[in-house]
């Protein structure tokens, strides 16, 4: 091969590169910039724009609510909008990416957003507690986000069922956080984020074990029904 066809080869596998490049659209606000992907689908870029206003608008609210001493959250988002029809979303460091199928069929279910966007923030290290992770996440998204009331979580009555996490999980935080522990959320993120989470947090912000907390959150929540 001459070197004339190398650097043919070169601009013809460049160009669709530059192309691909052009799709993400980037949004700031104060020091926080969100990098818009929608090459994968590009007719739902009206729907990632709202994405990512409403990263821009809650990064500084979430950041807020979970404060600890000497961590900054990460202020630069990737927003992947994925041809997928699998899943709904997740996040990977501070890559948020959201399946296309599951927005073009809930294309109202922002709150997905919120969610995702508090593991970005939440920055904890492995080996983290998964059920309080999620629940955290719901916590903000469907207490503080979409502002539901406390009758609308549903509560089973297993033993240990908070370890289901997410909504299970945020109900729970929420019963704790109205009456027995307000600033509980605050406390379980900082001892996370700095790797001493242990069940004990709870005994020491409520008076009582964590799982005697489910019992009496379980029983009261469900006789209200
Ligand atoms: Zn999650």
């Amino acid at each position: 091969m001459s070197p004339h066809c190398n650097v043919f080869l070169f601009i013809a596998l460049f160009v669709p590169t530059s192309v691909m490049a052009d799709e993400v659209i980037s949004f700031k606000l104060g020091e926080v910039v969100v990098n818009l992907d929608v090459n994968e689908a590009p007719d739902l870029k009206d729907w990632g724009t709202k994405a990512s206003h409403l990263v821009l608008d809650w990064h500084p609210r979430i950041c807020n609510l979970l404060p600890s001493k000497g961590v900054t959250p990460p202020k630069t988002i990737s927003l992947r909008l994925v041809k997928s029809d699998k899943d709904v979303a997740s996040t990977t460091g501070t890559t948020i990416s959201v399946s296309s199928d599951w927005i073009r069929k809930h294309p109202d279910d922002f709150g997905l957003i919120v969610h995702e966007l508090v593991h970005v923030i939440q920055t904890y290290p492995d080996g983290h507690p998964q059920w309080i992770t999620e629940g955290i996440a719901d916590y903000i998204r469907v207490v503080v986000f979409e502002g539901q009331p406390q009758h609308s979580f549903e509560v089973p009555s297993d033993e240990q069922a908070y370890l289901q996490g997410y909504r299970i999980a945020a109900g729970f935080l929420f019963w704790l956080e109205s009456d027995l522990a307000p600033g509980l959320v605050n406390q379980l993120n900082t001892s996370i984020r700095k790797g001493e989470y242990h069940d004990e947090v709870f005994e020491k912000a409520a008076g009582k074990s964590l799982d005697d907390l489910w019992r009496e959150y379980a029983k009261e929540n469900i006789t209200k029904r």
